[in-house]
């Protein structure tokens, strides 16, 4: 198993931040790469642990496991880590949260608030045209189709 982020995807997020930083945003990535073990845990919130459910995967089923995911929330002006999809800290009529939702889809990420059933909105992935059933299988994307 990868035991960070992909190379493209390390890129792309901090392109991503610094993209977001020229509009006045400030984005906090809480989260990228995470162990099977992680997940598993991360799995049982909301089930046999306290709190509410934050994912639908276990280890091994999550983007997050093959290095290939971030997380994000923004950072308000007076230092609050916030995920208020309404927040429009740049004062330009749109919404911070979706500005970057659009710059990361500019970068090639897919957006987790666009999901059918359960809508995972900090969550940014690049798939590289891989379903999870393969990267189990053992397939990765390689670093040279994307090379710039
Ligand atoms: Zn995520």
């Amino acid at each position: 198993m990868p035991e960070a982020l992909h190379p493209v995807v390390q890129e792309n997020k901090v392109e991503l931040v610094d993209r977001a930083a020229e509009k006045g945003i400030a984005v906090v990535i809480t989260d990228g790469h995470r162990s099977v073990s992680e997940q598993d845990m991360l799995y049982e919130q909301g089930r046999s642990e306290e709190g509410s459910i934050v994912t639908y995967a276990e280890g091994g089923e999550s983007y997050h496991n093959y290095g290939l995911a971030i997380d994000f929330a923004i950072e308000t002006k007076d230092g609050r880590v916030v995920w208020d999809m309404n927040y429009d800290g740049n004062n330009n009529g749109t919404s911070d949260w979706m500005e970057v939702v659009e710059v990361a889809e500019d970068l090639g990420f897919t957006w987790g608030g666009d999901w059918k059933n359960f809508k995972d909105y900090p969550h940014l992935q690049m798939d590289f045209g891989l379903t999870i059933r393969e990267l189990q299988y053992g397939k990765r994307p390689e670093v040279e189709d994307y090379a710039k």
